[in-house]
């Protein structure tokens, strides 16, 4: 679970709760221990990146390229991650990054956009006006609080708990302390980095032509984030999800659960045969649809539930610790966690995080409407 629990409660912590997504792993596990790639079509690429040395996951990174130029999706998380997949770009093709698409604002899928703007200098970063405006507001204070972070999570090692009121399992407290230790070499990266926001932006869609390959950018309504932007090509059937589709446990500590659930049913409208999410390992053919309607399914469950004890108990942010007490007591969980994490127990204790933000996210959805 790393960065994600991490993460959570890193937003919870910045932003006072609500913006955040948090994603899990491979398909056997949410941890990312190897850097690897995988060819998916003739000239199409999926990179996966291993953990940061302060546990924060990094986004997968997808590489299509045309006959005049390459488009990227997202930047992923250290600077040095991503000078290693221009690397790797480099022994694939000879063409120029022309497009670099960010699936949304969050730091794990953005910070490496400098290090492509220095490498290609026509670069265009694309997406969704609401990803640019929210990579404008927030990226930036990402290096100012750095220095700020080791004590957050100092404080949440003392209480024993993370944002969400969830006890802190051992292995989740060895991960706190790992992520303290790791926190100076990646904080020394990010010192020399240059923040580049998107400058190439959308609405609903926007199709690009490579030479001989169409990709195709859409918001299919907000999930994630405000900005969400898939990746698709239409030829190969490839989808690429950002962080509305994380395997196997997801990250639902924020975002819009009540949207989210329509637009992962648009999603599964789509013809695709390959998922690449946003974190984890590539979903092909059925297994994509199935691992869509699960999280569907879980998702609509923990929302009614949540509707539910807000109506027996009350609305109010006052209210949330009762509704989740209440939501966690009566909503049986087990099925779903079995579902997602199997027996690996770093995906049971990340599924715990996971759930218990989205009855977070889904309260404050609720009550403020
Ligand atoms: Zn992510």
């Amino acid at each position: 679970m790393r960065f994600r629990r991490f993460f959570k409660n890193f937003s919870a912590l910045v932003f006072a709760g609500g913006l955040f997504c948090v994603a899990a792993g491979a398909a056997d596990s949410v941890k990312t221990l190897e850097r690897s790639f995988v060819k998916l079509a003739e000239g199409v690429y999926a990179i996966r990146h291993k953990d940061a040395p302060d546990t924060f996951p990094q986004g997968n990174t997808t590489v299509i390229i045309g006959d005049r130029e390459v488009l990227v999706v997202d930047s992923c998380y250290l600077p040095s991650s991503a000078r290693e997949d221009i690397a790797q770009i480099r022994q694939w093709t000879n063409k120029p990054v022309r497009y670099l698409v960010n699936t949304h604002w969050h730091y794990d899928h953005t910070m490496g956009n400098g290090v492509y703007w220095e490498a290609f200098p026509q670069l265009s970063i694309v997406a969704h006006a609401e990803t640019a405006r929210q990579s404008v507001n927030y990226n930036p204070g990402w290096f100012e609080r750095f220095p700020r972070r080791a004590d957050a999570f100092r404080r949440v090692l003392n209480d024993g708990r993370d944002a969400n009121g969830k006890a802190l399992s051992d292995g989740e407290k060895k991960e706190y302390e790992d992520a303290i230790r790791g926190l100076e070499p990646v904080h020394a990266e990010f010192k020399a980095l240059t923040d580049k926001a998107p400058n190439l932006t959308f609405d609903s869609e926007l199709s690009i032509n490579l030479g001989g390959r169409e990709v195709n950018i859409r918001h299919l309504g907000r999930g994630n984030t405000a900005g969400d932007a898939i990746v698709y090509l239409p030829k190969e059937k490839i989808l690429i999800s950002g962080d509305l589709i994380v395997h196997p446990v997801p990250y639902l500590f924020g975002g819009y659960p009540s949207d989210f659930v329509k637009t992962l049913g648009k999603l599964n409208q789509m013809d695709f045969q390959t998922i690449v999410p946003g974190h984890g390992e590539i979903l092909r053919d059925k297994q994509g649809r199935e691992y869509i309607n699960l999280l569907g399914g879980f998702t609509s469950a923990v929302l009614a539930e949540v509707g539910k004890q807000i109506n027996l108990i009350g609305n109010g942010q006052r209210n949330l610790e009762p509704v989740r007490q209440a939501v966690q007591k009566n909503f049986d969980a087990a099925p779903w966690r079995q579902k997602f994490a199997g027996n690996d127990k770093d995906n049971q204790d990340f599924f715990d995080t996971t759930y218990a933000g989205l009855i977070t996210a889904a309260h404050a959805e609720m009550w403020g409407q």
